[in-house]
């Protein structure tokens, strides 16, 4: 989940150990196996709220909690386990009753506290009958996130990782960087200071350095920058109503080469195996 720029908690910047840094790769782990079990439950008819109750079931089993479950304010907290963000839905969906039809691309965030450490992390699905001009959109966004990927290096800056996703969704791909929505550090709290927009200049902002961890989530529209909140106080849309993809790792910053601590490998798997499903890949 992303927060709106104005920041929600943290406020502080934290460097993780390398025990640290351990712990949360474990809760990266129960994300990433979550997100795998949701993979292969995915088809059309099912619900958002039956994805939601089976993987709050899953994280459960694998002791850890729920980090989005309760999340926010005192009097409007988040009501599910996963965000659910389907179609022009760009992040925060709620869970709901409406059943996935086969031309729905879904958004699945997933967050999970184990051991006081937090995990984070989102892929972007695609059921069988989504266009090519939307499966596009999935394609870009998802290499997106790995060119931001490369730049959480030491020594560079938040900016160099803006740059690379809006280069390559904006000025080479002609989509839409969503502003009003960043990534963030991740840790002893699900967000940490600092934010992690998708749009910036290279070699600006707070400077990386060896064992911060950021949560890197590009949030890309096919057809505007623009976004609105539901009445919910939660739900966020594409302004046009139009198709939105989301991509998510949690990632810790280090000498030579960024750490990825979640991993896609079993939603990967899990596609193959699901026929409701098309495949998503990084574009080239
Ligand atoms: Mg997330
Ligand atoms: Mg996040």
């Amino acid at each position: 989940m992303g927060i709106f720029s104005s920041g929600i908690e943290g406020k502080r910047v934290f460097y993780k150990t390398n025990d640290e840094i351990e712990m949360m790769r474990k809760a990266n782990l129960v994300v990433s196996k979550t997100l795998g079990h949701v993979a292969s439950l995915l088809r059309p008819g099912i619900t958002g709220a039956e994805i939601d109750k089976a993987a709050e079931e899953f994280i459960r089993d694998h002791k850890g909690r729920p980090a989005f479950k309760g999340y926010g304010d005192a009097d409007n907290p988040f009501p599910g386990s996963l965000c659910i963000s389907y179609n022009d839905i760009v992040v925060h969906g709620i869970p709901s009753k409406r059943e996935f039809k086969e031309d729905d691309i879904v958004s699945i965030d997933c967050g999970v506290e184990l051991e006081g450490f937090y995990g984070d992390a989102a892929f972007t699905f695609a059921f069988a009958n989504v266009g090519e001009p939307t499966m596009e959109l999935l394609s870009v966004t998802y290499a997106s996130l790995y060119r931001a990927i490369e730049q959480a290096v030491h020594g560079k800056r938040v900016g160099d990782i803006a740059f690379a996703v809006q280069e390559y969704c904006e000025r080479q791909h002609k989509y839409y960087v969503v502003r009003d929505l960043v990534g963030h550090g991740v840790g002893r709290s699900l967000h940490e200071d600092p934010e992690v927009p998708n749009y910036g200049k290279r070699g600006k902002g707070p400077l990386l350095l060896d064992g911060l961890v950021l949560a890197i989530e590009p949030m890309i529209n096919l057809g505007t920058r623009d976004v609105y909140q539901d009445e919910d106080g939660w739900t966020i849309h594409a302004r046009d109503r139009g198709p939105s993809a989301h991509y998510e790792h949690s990632v810790a910053v280090r000498k030579s080469k960024a750490d990825i601590l979640s991993t896609h490998e079993f939603i990967l798997e899990a596609i193959k195996n699901n026929k409701s499903l098309k495949e998503v890949y990084p574009k080239n």
